[in-house]
């Protein structure tokens, strides 16, 4: 097992991609116009957050892992990790589509749509995703056992917060750092082996109701919207920033984390486009925010971030 050199005064900063299918034109899934767009989208992703010394951890969903294996297997290479996501909506097995995100289907529909989303994966990458997140971060209470027994160490499953309950989303009062998921109760650590490590949120600035969507949350870090580069972008993503630095510092956990969710449908390099605005905001940032508490931003994959939860809390 690799060696991980981080310590407690570390701030982990993970920089995730979702990689969507190519969008269907009903205008009401997210995904890039073309695979060669997505594929365009990673690059630029590993590229701009590369500048900064940070490497990108992509949840991709099983028909990306087949049209694009040879991406991400370089990108592999190059230090990135590679997980799975699925949006059990967008999912098909055996021709038969899911009629709901992952939290509304009941416990053995959860394992036999992520059990085949795995083997998929498995199949077009020449490797078996260890990590996962869902689409929507949609879950239920049974998400978790499913996910362990699957053989899945750990994932993003949770978005503190977020209540949307059309796509079975609904994170109320969910611990916002990384811990050990519970069975029962999914916003509460507990004894499972599954490591969740949650997408930071701001909760000093409050609950806010999306103005495009109608759902409730804290506002997070993503680069522009979450359908559109444009809706929701007014927010100011240094203040949402220093509010997370805020948080973890008062706050104190075992591992002090920076979950980041972008999307392959976003312009990060374009210097008027708004998502590749707010990208550079959270970059060049971040030094600042921690430097003045003895605190230091460093690169990690989830793999990694899972991996060193696990030697801060040994499980017996
Ligand atoms: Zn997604």
């Amino acid at each position: 097992m690799k060696t991980l050199n981080y310590s407690q005064d570390d701030v982990l900063v993970i920089f995730t991609m979702d990689v969507e299918p190519v969008a269907t034109a009903d205008g009401k899934t997210s995904g890039p116009a073309s695979a060669a767009e997505g594929a365009r989208r990673v690059r630029q992703y590993a590229d701009v957050i590369g500048e900064y010394g940070y490497q990108p951890t992509f949840f991709i969903h099983p028909e990306m892992a087949e049209l694009q294996a040879d991406l991400f297997n370089e990108m592999r290479e190059r230090g990135a990790a590679v997980e799975l996501h699925l949006h059990t909506v967008k999912f098909a097995h055996q021709g038969r589509k899911y009629p709901t995100e992952l939290g509304g289907l009941p416990r053995p529909l959860q394992l036999e749509a992520l059990a085949a989303a795995r083997d998929r994966f498995t199949e077009a990458m020449g490797f078996t995703p260890a990590l996962f997140r869902p689409g929507c971060f949609s879950a239920n209470d049974n998400t978790y056992g499913v996910l362990q027994e699957l053989g899945f160490a750990g994932g993003s499953i949770s978005i503190p917060g977020r209540t949307w309950t059309k796509r079975y989303c609904a994170w109320a009062g969910a611990m916002p750092h990384p811990h050990f998921a519970n069975n029962e109760f999914r916003q509460l650590p507990g004894n499972l082996s599954f490591v969740e490590i949650p997408l930071s949120v701001d909760r000093i600035g409050g609950l806010r109701t999306h103005p495009v969507l109608g759902f409730q949350h804290y506002v997070d870090l993503r680069p522009g919207g979450v359908y559109t580069e444009e809706e929701d972008s007014g927010r100011d993503h240094a203040v949402i920033l220093h509010n997370m630095a805020t948080q973890l510092i008062t706050e104190k956990p075992v591992l002090k984390t920076i979950v980041i969710d972008v999307h392959n449908d976003r312009d990060f390099v374009t210097p008027n486009a708004t998502p590749a605005k707010h990208l550079r905001t959270i970059l060049d940032n971040l030094g600042q925010e921690f430097d003045p508490h003895n605190l230091h931003p460093v690169s990690a994959t989830m793999p990694q971030t899972v991996e060193y939860f696990k030697t801060l809390h040994p499980t017996s």
